[in-house]
């Protein structure tokens, strides 16, 4: 047979990108938009499989945001065949990986599954710069037998890989919009982003709770010892509520030295509960800066979010209470405010 018959006709081709680009546009969320993507691809060069690394050069790890037929995978930065294609910005090959050094056969050992053919991209951002990688596995040829990736294959891939990168590039960018850059905590922005997503859509369902807490005299860090200092210290601050946070806690810097606490699942009281426990860890820690040991405390507000109010009306409800507390003494929290 014609090895050209193994491939979709132009016909086809356009037929399948347009009905992919149809699905795209009505789809709004990323992880969604990336499973589509990778399909794309995968129908493309008529892989059994097929997934999308994203590299996250914070945490030196690659991992897959889509990965098809697959769970997630995480793998340190440079490691194996997708470690090597970003490393180097270079699309590979291998129809024959049990005899390539870099390939890694411990996911077909656990798995069962066998890896005959690999094709490898990098995929950048509109600078050029490699963000992830594409990778499709085990080509299949028109009657769904084993077969080798070629050259055709690639400038097929290369079409999703685009699209993969525009796509993971656009939001990372918004993401970082909504990141505070001192902290790494998202922001104001965050948290609105954050609550419409995660904490609306449970509250006609469950509990949820909103501490907003603020270091106590934070002018005086600065005044004593410097702005620097005082960054430092709200890097403290940031890196235990952190620590301290579960899975499913939003941890927000709200404003300069001010922070919220977002804890689907706790009621008030559980809420008073964790933020005393906050505030006994800020107060035993100490924030190491330079040759100083610097020691702060911070007042707390708590509230139980209600449905039937908007974000700043429910916010606005804790931060009386942190009011409060900074009017009574401060290094306390309050959860009920005196008739
Ligand atoms: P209170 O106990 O009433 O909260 O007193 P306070 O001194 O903490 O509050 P005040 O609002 O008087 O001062 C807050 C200070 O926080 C003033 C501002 O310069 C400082 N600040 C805000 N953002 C930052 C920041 O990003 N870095 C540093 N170093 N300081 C900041
Ligand atoms: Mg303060
Ligand atoms: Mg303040």
């Amino acid at each position: 047979m014609d090895k050209e018959n193994k491939y979709l006709s132009s016909d086809e081709l356009l037929e399948k990108i347009f009905y992919y680009m149809q699905r795209l546009f009505e789809e709004k969320e990323l992880s969604s938009t990336l499973v589509l993507l990778t399909d794309l691809g995968r129908t493309l060069v008529n892989s059994d499989r097929a997934s999308f690394w994203f590299w996250d050069k914070k945490k030196h790890q690659v991992w897959t945001l889509a990965a098809l037929e697959i769970g997630k995978i995480t793998i340190p930065e440079g490691s194996g065949l997708i470690g090597a294609s970003i490393q180097n910005n270079e699309v590979l090959i291998i129809n024959d990986p049990y005899n390539d050094s870099r390939f890694n056969s411990d996911v077909d050992k656990n798995s069962g599954y066998v890896t005959k053919s690999i094709l490898t991209l990098p995929v950048t951002n509109a600078d050029g710069v490699v963000i992830g990688a594409y990778q499709a596995i085990n080509k299949l040829d028109a009657e769904g037998k084993d077969a080798a990736f070629t050259e055709a294959d690639i400038k097929r891939l290369t079409l999703a890989t685009a699209f993969c990168g525009r796509t993971l590039e656009s939001y990372l960018l918004y993401n970082e919009a909504l990141e505070d850059q001192l902290t790494g905590l998202k922001n104001r922005r965050g948290l609105y982003s954050h609550y419409e997503k995660n904490i609306v859509p449970i509250l006609s369902s469950k509990k949820a709770s909103l501490i907003i807490c603020d270091i106590d005299h934070f002018k005086k860090v600065n005044d004593t010892w410097g702005h620097n200092a005082g960054d430092a210290v709200l890097k403290h601050v940031a890196n235990l509520y952190s620590s301290l946070a579960g899975i499913d806690d939003g941890v927000f810097r709200w404003g300069g030295e001010e922070f919220i606490l977002l804890l689907p699942g706790k009621d008030l009281e559980e809420a008073r509960a964790f933020a005393e426990q906050c505030r006994q860890n800020v107060e035993a820690s100490v924030c190491k800066f330079e040759d100083l040991e610097i020691k702060v405390t911070m007042s707390f507000g708590v509230s139980e979010l209600n449905a039937d109010m908007t974000t700043e009306e429910n916010v606005k409800s804790a931060d009386e209470k942190l009011y409060y507390a900074k009017e009574h003494g401060r290094n306390r929290v309050i959860h009920i405010l005196p008739e």
